[in-house]
């Protein structure tokens, strides 16, 4: 397994190897790796890709300033070890000073996709999240790049940047990696005491007990009073179009349901489509 951390050497590379005619996948991470970011390079690997590109890079762009950048979990040993076990054949090891050069003066921004959600609660972070990306499609030549359920706002706006840019790339979305308890599984998770692991069953639990054809208003009020029985502070619950991510009025096929929510000072995401 090759290991960048330049820029411009992992950009050679990958044009080389597309040239070969290999085809090529992107998983773009934060790192600190669980069985969650593992299903991603597993899944390029069953589309038959020749070469995965994961890259790790705690991207402080997509943080906003009272946010974990600093403290967010990091272990680059156990990541390598990880991505190699899965498959993947080059892990990007990027810094802030070279994915950001003096005077980095280019973002991209989505304006619909981006709005409520995580958009309207994360002022910047997915105009933190855009940018990095298409730079990691910029360096990566990927044929495809691979994302989780599990940020499914994400997704969906990296779709309509695909789309509104023309990258020349399909984006492949896998479903959410879940402990056994179904709790989603997280990087963050590490932030969890034994309680708050306990307390923060209550996300999938309460969207789980769902049964589909529910007034969106009942579903919402339902995961709301879950979620404060079990101590955690809401942060969102919304039923949305999964399309337009519009609010949706029952929940029913073709929407999902999302739930972000403090568990002590960590902020977890979960949702369901149905
Ligand atoms: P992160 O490192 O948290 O930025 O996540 C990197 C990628 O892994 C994103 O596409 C996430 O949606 C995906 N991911 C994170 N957690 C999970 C999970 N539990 N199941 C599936 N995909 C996940």
């Amino acid at each position: 397994m090759k290991k960048f951390t330049d820029p411009a050497k992992l950009q050679k590379w990958c044009r080389e190897r597309r040239a070969a005619g290999a085809k090529i996948a992107l998983v773009p991470t934060m790192g600190y790796l669980h069985e969650g970011h593992v299903s991603l390079i597993k899944e390029a690997v069953r589309r038959g890709a020749d070469e995965i590109v994961v890259s790790v890079f705690v991207n402080p762009v997509q943080f906003g300033p009272n946010e974990d950048y600093d403290k967010y979990p990091r272990d680059e040993k156990a990541d390598w070890k990880k991505c190699r076990e899965a498959g993947a054949t080059a892990v990007f090891f990027p810094t802030p000073a070279n994915m950001y050069l003096d005077r980095h003066s280019v973002y991209v921004t989505e304006e619909d996709l981006s709005r409520g959600l995580c958009g309207a609660r994360r002022p910047g972070h997915f105009r933190g999240v855009c940018t990095v990306v298409a730079k990691l499609f910029n360096l990566s030549h990927a044929h495809f790049a691979v994302f989780g359920h599990k940020d499914f706002q994400q997704a969906q706006i990296i779709k309509r940047m695909v789309r509104d840019l023309n990258f020349d790339l399909d984006i492949v979305v896998a479903p959410i990696v879940r402990e056994e308890t179904g709790l989603a599984k997280s990087s963050r998770n590490t932030y969890l005491s034994a309680a708050e692991k306990e307390s923060a069953l209550a996300i999938s639990k309460s969207l789980y007990a769902l049964k589909g054809g529910e007034r969106a208003a009942a579903a919402k009020k339902k995961i709301a009073s879950a979620l404060e029985k079990a101590g955690l502070k809401t942060d969102y619950v919304e039923v949305v179009d999964v399309e337009t991510l519009e609010d949706a009025k029952t929940v029913a096929p073709g929407t999902c349901v999302l739930v972000a929510a403090y568990c002590g000072k960590t902020r977890l995401i979960d949702n369901r489509e149905f």
